[in-house]
């Protein structure tokens, strides 16, 4: 019998791709879906190639050579389980299961867990990209034992996306859930980007009075800058599309942004460790009231805008500012994703490589960007660096581009447009640049006055001495 160097677990749109993409650099990869009938059709269109359809999983396992690799790309939650605990029997020890779904990585972290009791590997590997990044190169973001992923990893580097100059976008990110906690920010992160896209959309049309076609052609241009990226590039295309009438596609598709979670979970998990990463969480809030579309059209017969309802002139000078808004924002929502990183690394002990973790998103996934270059060499300069914005590159861009920032948001919250990520990105940034902030300094009073939580002097920085409460802070000479 003919055998194979890997399984593919799962035909969906995902799955197919990935498994094509590995076949077409010279592998044999059997395939399994739980739906036979779309097995056979699948490997029937790919007639020629090196597929091998099996319809059981004993078939799958029996048909892969050993050590085995088997990659799922399969709904997640429920049905990865399903397919793990009738996988398990089967395997051998030494074998690897790659779960290669958008899984939540505590899940990934128990499963590899699980797993490993029994001797098989268990590799939690985010995939970005979309279908056709599956197809002929997607960003791979695997975590899991390290001999396991070393075992793999000629294939994966044949796979993956390469960034301008010539490296695989696949990285090995730490043990565990490492992998898909990576992809969870870089979802993350995402989400932070498309809603910044939208807002300064939102501003050049509704405020500045911009026909579709023109602001088209802006992000076209901007696209060959320091924004250069994939999202701005679809952006700028999507925008140039028309229905047969000719009117711009985006006046005609409903304004609800769906989310399928992982923005949520980086959100939640930023909560859990006590990481600064608003852009996203607004980002993420800002789909959840795009969902409450009926209330909102309750609201706005009850609920005025400002009293002047101005247009803003679309000047060189506006447009060029809307420009520098967004990559302010952008810098400083990837300055955040990189934060949680880092208090991720720490608290679940991934040791993440920044700059790493930089090449891997510079190609074939969503979020790729320019801007990622400057990110690999900052963290590149300095692994331990607490901060972008802290690093020379992004401190200049910051403080040359803030003075935008301010202007736009202003502009928008004036005249009634909601800008949740870029005045949180302002807000950000003047929190963060701030050593005293007398607004702690107020919570923390109250909360000793009715909590005896105590609070400590100050001197310039650093909490001194022990924690006191007020009424000893009232009698001394301090
Ligand atoms: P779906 O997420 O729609 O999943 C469909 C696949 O899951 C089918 O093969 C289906 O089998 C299988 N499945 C569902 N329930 C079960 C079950 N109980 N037992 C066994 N198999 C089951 O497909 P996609 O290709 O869109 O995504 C696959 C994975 O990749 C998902 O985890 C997704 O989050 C992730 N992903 C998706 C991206 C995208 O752009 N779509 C990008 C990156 C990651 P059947 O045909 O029998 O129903």
């Amino acid at each position: 019998m003919k055998q194979a160097n890997i399984g593919v677990i799962g035909v969906a749109p995902m799955g197919s791709n990935l498994a094509l993409n590995i076949e077409s650099r010279g592998y044999t990869v059997a395939v399994w879906n739980r739906t036979g009938s779309k097995t056979k059709r699948f490997v029937q269109k790919n007639a020629g190639k090196n597929l091998i359809a099996t319809y059981s999983l004993q078939d799958l396992v029996k048909t892969i050579k050993k050590p085995r690799n088997i990659v799922m790309m399969i709904k997640a939650g429920k049905p990865t389980d399903i397919v793990i605990n009738n996988l398990i029997p089967l395997l051998d020890k030494g074998d690897t299961l790659i779960d290669g779904g958008n899984t939540p990585f505590k899940d990934t972290i128990a499963r590899n867990k699980k797993l490993d009791k029994s001797g098989i590997n268990f590799i939690g590997m985010g995939v970005s990209g979309g279908t056709s990044g599956a197809r002929f190169g997607p960003a791979l973001m695997p975590g899991g034992q390290y001999s396991a992923y070393k075992n793999i990893k000629p294939i994966l580097d044949k796979i993956a996306a390469k960034t301008p100059d010539g490296r695989p976008t696949e990285i090995y990110c730490g043990p565990n859930g490492a992998g898909h906690y990576v992809k969870m920010v870089h979802n993350g992160i995402e989400y932070a980007d498309e809603e910044l896209i939208g807002e300064t959309y939102t501003i050049l049309r509704h405020l500045c009075g911009l026909d579709v076609d023109k602001i088209a052609a802006i992000f076209k241009k901007w696209n060959k800058g320091e924004l250069d990226s994939y999202l701005i590039d679809i952006f700028a295309n999507l925008l140039a599309k028309k229905d047969k009438k000719g009117t711009p596609v985006i006046d005609i598709i409903l304004d609800e942004a769906e989310n399928k979670g992982t923005g949520k979970w980086s959100s939640e998990d930023a909560l859990n460790l006590g990481v600064p990463q608003s852009i996203i969480t607004e980002a993420v809030y800002a789909r959840f009231v795009s969902m409450l579309k009926e209330e909102r059209a309750a609201a706005k017969k009850v609920l005025n805008g400002p009293s002047k309802d101005e247009m803003v002139k679309p000047t060189a000078d506006v447009v060029e500012n809307c420009r520098k808004a967004l990559y302010f924002g952008k810098v400083i929502s990837y300055a955040q994703g990189f934060e949680q990183l880092r208090f991720a690394s720490k608290y679940y002990n991934w040791n993440y490589h920044f700059d790493q973790i930089a090449v891997d998103w510079e190609a074939g996934c969503i979020i790729r960007a320019k801007l990622l270059q400057p990110i690999e060499q900052a963290f590149k300069k300095n692994p331990k660096l607490p901060n972008l914005l802290l690093d020379p590159y992004f401190a200049g861009v910051a403080n040359k581009y803030q003075d935008a920032a301010r202007k736009i948001s202003a502009l928008a919250m004036r005249n009634g447009v909601a800008i949740p990520c870029f005045s949180s990105a302002v807000s950000y940034f003047d929190e963060y640049r701030t050593p005293l902030s007398p607004n702690a300094a107020c919570i923390q009073m109250m909360r000793d006055t009715f909590g005896d939580h105590g609070v400590f002097f100050r001197n310039d920085i650093h909490r001194q001495g022990t924690r006191l409460h007020l009424s000893d802070l009232e009698n001394s000479d301090k």
